[in-house]
């Protein structure tokens, strides 16, 4: 019968460190493939559906490297190899936007566009229907009937 284990449960937090799940690694001493989720974020990378792969260590635990690190102050380490480009917005995504501006930015009555967002909750409307303020020709543009909101 294998008892070795009942000794390390009273032990919550301190495992050795050749026994943890993941590697782990001290800061300044990380090798170049890996990298944090902040890391990952600067390098506009997401970690391509895989997991941690290493633990960078909290700065307390470089006077104890014979522990394994489980302190908040830890980082996950992810390969630099396994890691993809951020999802780009698809087309149909960039329309979708477009179309949200174009609400905004477009007077219900005189279907001009205007390059600037009006205030439609509270005019319902650009200046120029709503008191006749002219507006500055080019900061609109005409859109056409058949291109119009409405439809
Ligand atoms: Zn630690
Ligand atoms: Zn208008």
């Amino acid at each position: 019968m294998a008892r070795t284990r009942t000794r390390v449960r009273r032990a919550i937090q301190r495992v050795p460190r050749s026994s943890a799940a993941l590697e782990e690694f001290d800061r300044g001493a990380c090798p170049g493939h890996l990298a944090t989720r902040r890391q990952l974020r600067a390098r506009e990378v997401s970690p391509g559906g895989h997991g941690p792969v290493a633990v960078l260590r909290c700065a307390r635990c470089r006077y104890t490297p014979q522990w394994s690190c489980s302190h908040p102050g830890r980082a996950w380490l992810y390969d630099l190899r396994l890691t993809r480009p951020k999802r780009i917005p698809t087309l149909a995504q960039e329309w979708a936007l477009d179309r949200a501006m174009a609400a905004r930015s477009t007077c219900p009555r005189c279907k001009r566009r205007y390059v600037y967002c009006l205030p439609l909750r509270t005019l319902g409307s650009c200046l120029e229907c709503h008191d006749g303020t002219p507006a500055d020709p080019t900061s609109y543009t005409a859109v056409p009937a058949a291109h119009s909101l409405a439809a």
